[in-house]
């Protein structure tokens, strides 16, 4: 039998939430110390006029991920989650009136392309589909579920199988150029490219690898019953039920580190916690910046080309919507793409003409709500929520252009009982802290940045990492491989230490405690 350690998860987002389940399940003692008071992390929940809206992540992909996660908890994603598969994936609008959706069904999505753009470009799809599925493959289990790939183990990994499809994926060309070559369609560009956006990035910058995203996509949406928050609750449950204790509004203030390496974690108010292990699910900015303290800051290498992804505006209404037939993904371009990210990444400042995410979550296929509905609405944004931020007249006019961006394109938002909640950058800085409010750790700019995430282990021994800024990146899938990535190595360096902890004899009863 393994002998029973303590291990400490700071931190209850998805990739905090999965470690900790995954170790309570193979009997270690775990805590789970969350500063917010629920769990979730970005799977957060905002109140409008009575109404729970969803004010984080929307596009749930990759169910398979979960469904092989809910197994090797013991149990099936779909005793947990309600998900239904959304037909229409998403719906892309032009200023100009133009449309296009892109369909859970392939051929559909090739007639609808071949209608938008013509012929050529439907082909032309049909081969950007085998291209980003080709990638997709070639990297899942050479890059996204290896522990911190690096340029010389990717070959090895594919093996002389996989070495042709690895020389294919163009590594070093830019999704941009790549989808130039693939594309005569601006629009299409355009619509493919802002898959980089997914991982916080621009897509004149990121990889052409980035284009796996589109896979992805195309291999699914789901949407959760009860919203995405479900996803959340489902996995601290399990968490508690295989024995984790969660204690939220709990803030570490700083992790404990002895000659052998971290020892523990203080909390805000001075309680001192002992732990074999600690996993460290905020971002990893946070450490490098001493925001847990001295003794941990030359956990990581520092990377001084790493760059912040990217940060955003977001507004949770209710409101009646009329004019413009929305899905429950909506995406309305800008007419200056590359303006935009020049703007926010180049420039530091809120573009002029936003593209604009719009979730309508009580939206699904051929669902439409009668009456007011929940609305999340993003724009993209500078990670400046720690600095002199963005100024509330830069704020407001972004606001303004966002909104009237919508008018544009024909949605009418009737008048709402409640004002919209609005989060900025700064917000987003002071619930994850270390950020200035980038959303998705660091930008995936250049060939090199996928390789230069953290993985889960750091320099200091018993010091472990989880969640969207450490690899594989950034996304719910992503930041609960990085969980399950971490809860191996957690479990794999404990098993090889001889001495057997003191600090802890047997499993504690889990619990969920808020104080
Ligand atoms: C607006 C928005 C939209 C998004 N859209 C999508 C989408 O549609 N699809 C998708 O797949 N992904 C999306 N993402 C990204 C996705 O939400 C994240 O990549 C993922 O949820 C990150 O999980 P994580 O494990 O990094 O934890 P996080 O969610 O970052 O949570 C970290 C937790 O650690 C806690 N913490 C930090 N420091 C401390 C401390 N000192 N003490 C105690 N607790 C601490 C924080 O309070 C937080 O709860 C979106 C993100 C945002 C914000």
């Amino acid at each position: 039998m393994r002998p029973v350690r303590h291990v400490v998860v700071v931190g209850a987002g998805v990739g905090g939430l999965v470690a900790a389940a995954l170790l309570a399940h193979e009997g270690q003692a775990v805590t789970v110390l969350e500063q917010a008071p629920l769990p979730g992390g970005k799977l957060r929940v905002l109140d409008v006029g009575g109404c729970a809206c969803d004010a984080g992540p929307t596009v749930f992909t990759l169910r398979p991920v979960f469904e092989a996660l809910f197994e090797q908890l013991g149990t099936r994603l779909d005793a947990h989650l309600q998900l239904r598969p959304l037909a229409t994936l998403a719906r892309h609008v032009w200023a100009d009136g133009a449309r296009l959706d892109l369909h859970a069904d392939f051929e559909t999505t090739v007639d609808a392309i071949g209608r938008f753009a013509g012929a050529s470009q439907a082909d032309a799809y049909r081969r950007f589909c085998v291209r980003s599925q080709r990638v997709f493959e070639t990297l899942e289990f050479a890059y996204m579920r290896a522990p911190r790939p690096t340029p010389w183990s990717l070959p090895w990994r594919v093996g002389w199988r996989g070495l042709p499809g690895l020389a294919r994926i163009a590594p070093f060309t830019s999704l941009w150029q790549s989808l130039q070559q693939c594309f005569s369609d601006a629009r299409l560009q355009q619509l493919f490219g802002r898959y980089a956006t997914y991982c916080g990035s621009s897509p004149f910058q990121a990889p052409a690898t980035l284009m796996l995203v589109a896979h992805a996509e195309r291999a699914g949406v789901w949407t959760v019953e009860g919203g995405m928050r479900q996803l959340a609750a489902a996995l601290a449950g399990l968490a508690v039920r295989r024995g984790a204790e969660l204690r939220c509004l709990a803030p570490v203030a700083r992790l404990r580190v002895a000659s052998a390496g971290v020892c523990g974690v203080e909390l805000a108010d001075g309680e001192r916690i002992d732990a074999d292990a600690v996993v460290f699910n905020g971002d990893v900015s946070a450490l490098r910046q001493g925001l847990m303290g001295d003794a941990v800051v030359a956990a990581l290498p520092r990377d001084r080309r790493a760059q912040r992804s990217l940060s955003a505006i977001t507004w949770n209404l209710l409101a009646p919507t009329d004019g413009f037939e929305l899905a429950h993904h909506t995406v309305f371009f800008s007419d200056a793409y590359r303006e935009e990210f020049d703007a926010i990444l180049g420039q530091g400042r809120l573009p002029r003409a936003p593209s604009v995410y719009l979730c309508a979550q009580d939206r699904s296929d051929g669902v439409v709500p009668r009456g007011p509905e929940r609305l999340l609405c993003l724009v993209n944004a500078p990670a400046h929520g720690d600095g002199a931020g963005l100024a509330a007249k830069e704020i407001d006019a972004c606001e303004q252009s966002t909104f009237e961006h919508l008018a544009r394109c024909g949605l009418r938002l009737g008048r709402s009982a409640q004002p919209a909640q609005r989060t900025t950058p700064a917000e987003f800085h002071r619930l994850f802290p270390g950020t200035g409010g980038a959303l998705y750790g660091q930008a995936t700019h250049g060939w090199r940045s996928s390789f230069t995430r953290p993985g889960s282990r750091t320099r200091i021994p018993g010091l472990y990492l989880a969640g969207g800024s450490v690899h594989p990146g950034p996304g719910v899938p992503m930041a609960a491989l990085s969980g399950q990535l971490a809860a191996q190595a957690v479990l794999g360096d404990l098993a090889s230490r001889t001495s057997i902890s003191t600090s802890r004899a047997a499993a504690t009863p889990g619990g969920i405690s808020t104080h």
